[in-house]
């Protein structure tokens, strides 16, 4: 699929999640603000039954006028102004709210009204289908009785949020299932875009191979050409110089094949370390006297910053002298003229560092993770003048890793780029 149109169905898909998403929410808090005003009006009735009840228990004739009273989302004021029974008050009260299916915790509270004091108070906890009685048939006889006619009551449902919520249980239920959705989603979007990557990366990877192979194939083309005219037989040098080029074209191919293979191939599961103590000092000069001819032909300056005492680490002194080749490699070749590269080894507490740091064309920010990946390489028109596989850099992550190690990168683009290495001492 081409990139803009698998853009745009993810972009179309990703829309009409949300669009769902969005429903979904308004739905919820449809559903929730219809249940909170039916419990609110049930929960309203409920105290309003039990003031009525309260007053015929009392005999008193009278009748209530708005009694009771929404003080907060889950608090009400009943205003009876009579004489209250508490034995009486917390029976009706769990008999109105059982009768509505309200089984709900609550906690009911007596105020004398002359002075606003609490006198009375207990709390009632709900179970599924009943209330909870924690008091016997002796508490309850042994509940108070407030005998003046200037009582009222409160009651505070602490859990009504909780209660609410719970009688959304379908709701609840598809809104589980679509964030399912909505994760599996982002799971195949980014497995998708894992795949389009991977396929780009080989796709570079091919046609990186094909302009490296052209090259040594059209030299031997040219020399076959000129060794099959019969008059060259006239001239041996002539047809002694084609045949070396060809063997050496030969080998050249012969070896870029092997060493792309095996790095292709190369994975951590096939690694063999021969680790012993190394002195990365001396390793890193070793490094550099055998570069010297690379270094003066790219007129690179090298700075060395080594750590007085000897670094020394247990490792595979092949494995690390071949990365210290690659970072060095990289450093001369994504530089544009006069490279400088600084390297830095340190004793640290429980390791050593090495860091490898150029003045080149650095690496922009969202390449930077990426450049450690098999065949990866920064796509940026001029860096394809550059040879390579995009293999050096994941070969040295494979081998800093198998060492217990790690290595980062901080870059800045124009400005050059320092990768630092970090191994364990044993
Ligand atoms: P190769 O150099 O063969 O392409 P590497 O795995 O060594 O492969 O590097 C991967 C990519 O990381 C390179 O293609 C390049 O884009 C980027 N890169 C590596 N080292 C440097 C560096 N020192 N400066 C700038 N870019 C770098």
């Amino acid at each position: 699929m081409r990139s803009h149109s698998l853009r745009l169905v993810i972009w179309l898909a990703t829309v009409a999640l949300a669009g769902i998403v969005i429903i979904q929410i308004l739905w919820l808090d449809k559903a929730f603000r219809f249940k909170e005003k039916q419990t609110d009006s049930s929960i309203f009735i409920a105290l309003k039954n039990v003031a009525e009840k309260l007053l015929m228990y009392n005999d008193n004739p009278s009748t209530l006028v708005n009694p009771v009273k929404q003080v907060a989302s889950n608090y009400y004021t009943v205003m009876i102004n009579d004489v209250i029974d508490a034995k009486f008050l917390e029976m009706s009260l769990k008999n109105e709210l059982e009768q509505r299916g309200l089984f709900l915790d609550f906690e009911y509270v007596i105020y004398d009204c002359s002075g606003n004091k609490l006198v009375y108070g207990n709390y009632i906890e709900a179970e599924k289908n009943a209330f909870k009685s924690k008091i016997n048939n002796s508490t309850l006889a042994s509940l108070p009785n407030f005998n003046h006619d200037n009582y009222y009551f409160g009651v505070f449902f602490p859990k009504r949020s909780e209660y609410l919520l719970g009688q959304l249980d379908v709701w609840i239920f598809t809104s589980v299932i679509l964030l399912g959705i909505i994760v599996f989603f982002a799971y195949a979007v980014w497995v998708l875009l894992q795949q389009k990557r991977l396929s780009e990366v080989q796709r570079d990877f091919i046609n990186n191979m094909t302009h490296e192979f052209k090259t040594p194939i059209s030299t031997i083309a040219i020399s076959c050409e000129v060794l099959l005219k019969p008059e060259i037989i006239k001239t041996p040098e002539r047809l002694l110089n084609y045949a070396t080029i060809i063997q050496n074209e030969n080998n050249r191919l012969k070896k870029q094949v092997e060493n792309v293979l095996q790095l292709a191939t190369f994975e951590k599961k096939d690694l063999h370390l021969n680790k012993e103590a190394i002195n990365i000092n001396d390793l890193i000069r070793k490094v550099i006297k055998n570069i010297d001819a690379n270094l003066k032909n790219t007129n690179t300056q090298v700075v060395l910053h080594l750590s007085e005492k000897p670094v020394v680490v247990n490792a595979d002194s092949m494995h690390i002298t071949n990365l210290m080749y690659n970072l060095l490699d990289n450093a001369i070749k994504y530089s544009k003229e006069n490279p400088m590269i600084t390297i830095y080894t340190e004793n640290k507490k429980n390791g050593i560092l090495i860091s490898v740091e150029d003045n080149g064309i650095g690496i922009p920010k969202n390449a930077q993770k990426q450049i450690f990946q098999k065949f990866y390489r920064v796509p940026k028109g001029d860096i394809y003048d550059i040879k390579g596989y995009g293999l050096g850099l994941s070969y040295v992550k494979i081998m800093i890793e198998a060492h217990k190690g790690n290595i980062r990168v901080e870059s800045e683009e124009g400005k050059g780029s320092k990768f630092i290495v970090e191994l364990p001492v044993s």
